[in-house]
């Protein structure tokens, strides 16, 4: 066991799902899928052990890694009846990170490991899809180049916008293709409305990033507006994007949320590379990353704060919102856009951005001669903001507690660090469970009750729901429905579940309600 690196799943399984420490809690939860008999396309995993060696060894494999890889494959081969590498019935693998815990962010996949130029012929011949084939190649290459060689991950969008522009190709199927796919999926699965669009995903396509880009480096307000007009077109189409999908669902749509600086390069040659791209002197651009350096950004310069010292993206992103919902309402269709604010710890910031929101909104109601209703709410991610949820209701349309943050700042654990103290925790049974899958009741539910009986006497409409990781945990979801929360937003695949664990706990709660009489 000590020198056994690989565990595989399918049509045999070497792991259960008591083995998360070991596994990871993706690589165990399929094996027990697996064990249950749930059909799961074959793999393996390689375990957390063969991490800590390689590191403990200088970054060197232990010596029978690579022989374990090489059965781990054969056995897909074998359960799939297709060869790795093999032109003729080839095997397309996607490798997926793993932890012990969940650890948001650090996730990295590479999918369609197994492509080269001869298994893209054999299945561009198979299939006849000469583009299909091609853009799942071209997606190898990015993400391989990305996870494991380092290359960043824009430059290949740069290439490929470059690309379309030659060929002519819009640009729609490129794009506060995956978004609005994921909108499909949730809504085919039964989602009934997107609780949680991040914006800050959509900024980092290769023509958006450059305009982010140069929105930092600007000198002030004017010059700044000046970059994000560039991004409103973009923005625009992603929020039509979704809203055709929703059609008439409703879709809540957050502001910039993440600090400046996770939307600038670090390492030399990328500062190089966009220096000569912005025609500026290097040493310029290495001021203003020292600059944005923050000690603890998670508690820093991001959220709403970043809507007080750059009003304007408030109000390109708020433009962009309601320019598509008014577009698409004079085609015909009904929209339901929610505007919500991240990080408001006082009714005082919210009041700040609502008042930012509320004059864009009328600019451009004006401009179209034409209005909608607009629900403006904030996430309560801040202690504060539970604790003073009387005070903030009276202002928001709806709240939607963001249980990561919640759970960040009430337990005082970092969520980027948390993964490396939280076993020992659950080992020396200090925790039951990993507050960041599964709600802290006792702290972080106590907040979540109180916002919500506060908020209520103030505001007796105000809609109230979830938009952490929790939202597809079924004990969270328990307790979002004792609470008597309006809505739990999740991962489209969660979708599923999260009906369940809602129709479980509503029978659960109707059998505590009645009485049980014997005849
Ligand atoms: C949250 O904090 O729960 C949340 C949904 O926001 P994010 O994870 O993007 O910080
Ligand atoms: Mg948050």
């Amino acid at each position: 066991m000590e020198n056994t690196f690989v565990f595989t799943f399918g049509s045999h399984t070497d792991g259960d799902k008591s083995m998360k420490e070991l596994l990871g809690g993706k690589g165990a939860n399929l094996a027990e899928m697996c064990n249950i008999g749930i059909p799961v396309p074959p793999g393996f995993t390689i375990t957390t052990k063969a991490c800590q060696k390689t590191i403990e060894n200088g970054m060197h494999w232990p010596d029978s890694l690579y022989e374990q890889v090489i059965k781990g494959v054969n056995h897909i081969e074998k359960d799939m009846n297709l060869g790795f590498g093999d032109p003729n019935k080839p095997l397309l693998l996607s490798v997926r990170s793993g932890a012990a815990v969940s650890m948001p962010g650090m996730m990295d996949t590479i999918l369609n490991l197994g492509m080269s130029d001869l298994v893209a012929k054999a299945l561009i011949d198979q299939f006849g899809n000469e583009r299909f084939v091609y853009d799942s190649y071209r997606r190898f290459i990015d993400m391989f180049g990305d996870v494991v060689m380092g290359v960043e991950h824009s430059l290949f969008e740069e290439t490929m916008e470059k690309l379309k522009a030659e060929v002519g190709a819009s640009s729609d199927l490129e794009l506060n293709a995956e978004t609005p796919e994921d909108a499909k999926v949730a809504l085919d699965l039964g989602a009934q409305g997107i609780g949680l669009a991040r914006t800050e995903h959509m900024f980092f396509g290769a023509d958006r990033i450059r305009s982010i880009r140069k929105m930092i480096m600007s000198e002030n307000e004017e010059e700044r507006a000046i970059f994000l007009k560039e991004l409103l077109p973009y923005q625009k189409e992603d929020f039509k994007d979704i809203f055709r999908v929703m059609a008439g669902y409703p879709v809540t749509i957050r502001l910039l949320d993440p600090p400046l600086h996770e939307f600038l390069p670090h390492d030399e040659n990328e500062l190089e590379a966009m220096a000569i791209d912005l025609q500026m002197p290097i040493e310029q651009l290495k001021r203003k990353v020292v600059a944005l350096e923050e000690h603890n950004p998670m508690l820093g310069h991001r959220g709403w704060r970043l809507g007080i010292t750059h009003p304007e993206i408030t109000k390109m992103q708020t433009r962009a919102i309601l320019e598509s919902a008014l577009e698409l309402l004079a085609e015909g269709m009904e929209t339901k856009p929610e505007i919500m604010v991240p990080l408001v710890g006082n009714v005082r910031e919210f009041k700040h951005q609502k008042r930012l929101i509320l004059e864009e909104a009328e600019k451009v109601f004006e401009q179209y001669n034409a209005r909608i209703n607009v629900q403006i709410g904030t996430m309560i991610e801040v202690p504060r903001a539970a604790l003073t949820a009387n005070e903030i209701a009276e202002e928001a349309d709806f709240f939607s507690f963001g249980t990561n943050d919640l759970t960040q700042m009430t337990l005082g654990y970092s969520r980027d660090d948390a993964a490396t103290f939280i076993p020992s925790y659950l080992d020396a049974g200090i925790l039951t469970d990993d507050p960041f899958q599964t709600i802290d009741r006792e702290g972080v539910g106590q907040l979540i009750h109180m916002a919500k009986e506060l908020g209520s006497i103030t505001n007796p409409n105000l809609k109230m729901g979830i938009c952490g990781e929790h939202g597809g945990d079924p004990r969270s979801i328990e307790l979002c429905h004792e609470l008597g929360l309006n809505y739990v937003s999740c991962s489209p695949f969660r979708v599923p579940v999260a009906h369940l664990s809602v129709a479980q706990s509503a029978i659960k709660q109707a059998i505590e309600d009645s009485a049980l009489y014997a005849c």
